[in-house]
């Protein structure tokens, strides 16, 4: 029998056995609840690095599809990284989420791309025409006022117009002529365009693609260098046009004699000082007002430039039957491939500032002038839009050689 020495001896040692195995029991709970707190911690950090890539992007896509884009616009928009500029701005028209699709953008113009719709696309010529609307001073805001209301035709006399605080009221005058104003035909009711101020030295005086108008003027010492008499076949007496015109001139007057076609400069060059003479008797017979209807200021004249005819049916009397004539009727319709262009057309006389002149041809080269009749713009148009230096080059537009476009892009040469 143990005695009661030994059983106190023995509990104490199983209670200490017991103490030992509790202790590790806690180490290891310990251990577990930091192993289970780890985990936790990990799958927070998971979530929250979930939340801040999925979250933003699941309120951009709302906003983008709030905006009108499809599942699969949005997902051309994020490939071509375009979501913020889009969700900022507030951009969106089914054209602009067409040529996103397409993966057809020019990126710097989204703005003018939300103002159009897949009935009215952007062409090359209009984002040039954009350019040469910001190079005039116009504001991107009003430039996208503009082409989000009116047509390229109604857009382009701009070009050659003053500049236009309130575009809106130009916009206004152009939509309640919608009916009857078109390529062929633009009038207005109010005037934008101040005649004689502030007025441009010609750029280029020896280019035959020079314009002259009542803004652009030749200095009263210019003569162009190579001028030459045209005999009398081809002119009245003592009429003559630079050597280049002259060539040209005669070529069309041959093609139109072989055809029937009769007619002749009946005058050509003027020299500034004949202008000058010819402005003051209108002046002096009329006032001014009537004499700038009816006569170029000295130096505003085309007839300075050696590149200009008034043409005459040998069979009409003078110039002022001449729309009357055979010869009128083909010679309009087939100057262009001679090099010329009937400069002041019927139904353009806000451009340019004259009334329509059957007989007033200009030369600018056959290829220009193909363009220009192409074109349907009047010439003091086409010069600011294709061919005039820009004001400020930063804003210069640049045509993407990948552009297919052929029909209205300008003759890279300006002397042809
Ligand atoms: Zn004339």
């Amino acid at each position: 029998m143990p005695t009661k020495k030994v059983i106190k001896k023995v509990n104490k040692k199983n209670k200490r056995h017991v103490q030992q195995v509790n202790n590790v029991h806690r180490r290891k709970r310990k251990r577990r609840r930091i192993k289970k707190s780890v985990l936790i911690g990990f799958i927070a950090i998971v979530v929250a690095i979930c939340a801040i890539i999925f979250v933003p992007r699941t309120i951009q896509n709302n906003k983008l599809k709030d905006l009108g884009y499809d599942s699969q616009t949005i997902k051309a928009i994020r490939e071509q990284k375009l979501q913020k500029e889009i969700i900022d701005n507030q951009y969106y028209s089914d054209y602009l989420a067409q040529e996103i699709l397409n993966d057809n953008l020019k990126e710097e113009y989204l703005d003018l791309y939300s103002v159009r719709t897949i009935e009215t696309p952007l062409e090359e010529k209009d984002f040039l025409l954009y350019h040469r609307l910001l190079d005039k001073g116009y504001s991107r805001q009003q430039a996208n006022n503009l082409f989000k209301q009116l047509k390229f035709y109604e857009i382009t006399p701009l070009l050659v117009f003053d500049y236009q605080v309130l575009e809106s009221t130009y916009i206004k005058d152009c939509l309640d002529h919608r009916d009857t104003n078109s390529e062929t035909h633009f009038e207005l009711t109010n005037d934008y365009y101040t005649e004689y101020e502030n007025t441009i030295a010609v750029d280029d005086p020896t280019s035959s693609a020079m314009l002259v108008n009542k803004t652009y003027y030749l200095s009263s010492d210019y003569v162009p260098t190579n001028i030459t008499e045209l005999s009398v076949v081809y002119a009245a007496a003592n009429v003559s046009l630079a050597q280049e015109a002259a060539d040209a001139f005669i070529a069309w007057v041959d093609a139109g004699m072989d055809l029937g076609i009769r007619f002749y400069a009946a005058s050509a060059y003027r020299p500034y000082s004949h202008q000058e003479e010819l402005y003051n008797d209108y002046i002096a017979s009329m006032g001014q007002e009537q004499a700038d209807a009816l006569s170029a200021r000295p130096g505003f004249s085309e007839h300075q430039t050696g590149l200009t005819v008034d043409l005459a049916s040998v069979n009409s009397n003078g110039i002022s039957e001449y729309k009357d004539t055979n010869e009128y009727t083909w010679t309009s319709t087939n100057c262009q491939d001679y090099g010329w262009i009937l400069r002041y057309p019927e139904g353009k006389t806000q451009i340019t500032g004259y009334d329509f002149e059957s007989w007033h041809y200009r030369y600018v080269g056959v290829e220009i002038a193909q363009a220009v009749v192409a074109s349907n713009l009047t010439y003091d148009e086409y010069y600011c839009l294709y061919l005039k230096p820009w004001n400020d080059q930063s804003l210069a537009y640049s045509t993407n050689t990948n552009q297919t476009t052929t029909e209205t892009t300008a003759p890279t040469t300006q002397d042809a």
